[in-house]
């Protein structure tokens, strides 16, 4: 493993490797939003320094935890409709313009990737999306604006007026099953490629953080760029520390 903090040296090394590769995959996590003003999780000051997750289960069975998360949702809206793309997703996809990479895999929620251009079809979303609400049962989805106005107005969470189920944010949960068409896009994609570039995130989170030691084991290279240590280090070929947009940024410009 070689670690390089230099940011131009490392868009250098990183354009070297989207041009002679023959697929990349792209996986990111809450870092590459954090210069859109989204703060990630881990990060001091990230989420997790200041409120504990709530539980899929929790989210099922209690009032006050579905209370409590939709008061967290409703915060993130504010975020994400604030948010633009930075740097670091607009180097993206400019990458899947030009066909080197097919598929971004993203553990993000915000739907920063398909605002810089990115066809959503190109974009698996492997913990759902945070821009939308849908009922569990049967599955209608809501708009954000009118769910917030009932809660505003009574403090009560949301409830479907098609069936009477329990509606959530559609992201998925910790304790949540993951979607399963998405979890085996982001596998086949995985196993085609020959370049696996993991962009802000921790990698502590599983199943993932599956798909970096997947392609590994596969044979690929594996490429990680994040301004901080990650839980995959060791298995990477190469380390790109530094600002994401800083180094993204400076990316394949003698052929954009
Ligand atoms: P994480 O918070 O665990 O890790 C983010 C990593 O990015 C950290 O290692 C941090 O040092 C690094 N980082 C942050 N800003 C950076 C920058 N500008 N340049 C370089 N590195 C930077 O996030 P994760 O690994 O994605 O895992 C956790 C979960 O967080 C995911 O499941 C995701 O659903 C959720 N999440 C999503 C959003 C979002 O959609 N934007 C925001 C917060 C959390
Ligand atoms: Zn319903």
């Amino acid at each position: 493993m070689a670690i390089i903090d230099d940011s131009k040296v490392a868009a250098a090394r990183l354009t070297e490797a989207l041009l002679s590769c023959r697929k990349a995959v792209v996986f990111t996590g809450a870092g590459i939003s954090t210069e859109s003003g989204i703060p990630d999780f881990r990060s001091p000051g990230g989420m997790w320094s200041k409120m504990q997750p709530i539980q899929f289960q929790d989210f099922l069975t209690s009032d006050a935890a579905r209370r409590e998360d939709w008061r967290r949702r409703f915060m993130m809206f504010d975020q994400f409709r604030d948010a633009k793309p930075n740097a670091g997703h607009r180097a993206i996809a400019r990458w899947v313009e030009a066909g080197i990479a097919d598929i971004v895999i993203t553990q993000n929620i915000d739907g920063l990737h398909q605002l810089s251009g990115v066809p959503a079809e190109a974009v698996v979303e492997l913990h759902g999306n945070g821009t939308y609400a849908a009922c569990l049962d049967c599955e209608k989805r809501f708009d954000e604006a009118a769910l917030r106005a009932t809660f505003d107005r009574d403090g009560r969470p949301p409830v479907c007026d098609a069936c009477g189920g329990i509606v959530k944010a559609a992201v998925i949960s910790f304790g949540q099953m993951m979607p399963e068409r998405e979890m085996e896009r982001a596998q086949e994609a995985t196993l085609a490629a020959d370049l696996f570039i993991a962009i802000g995130s921790s990698l502590v989170v599983f199943p993932a953080a599956g798909f970096p030691l997947l392609a590994k084991r596969n044979g690929a290279q594996l490429l990680l760029v994040n301004g901080t240590e990650t839980d995959l280090d060791f298995e990477a070929d190469l380390v790109l520390r530094g600002k994401i947009g800083d180094i993204l940024g400076k990316t394949l410009l003698e052929t954009s």
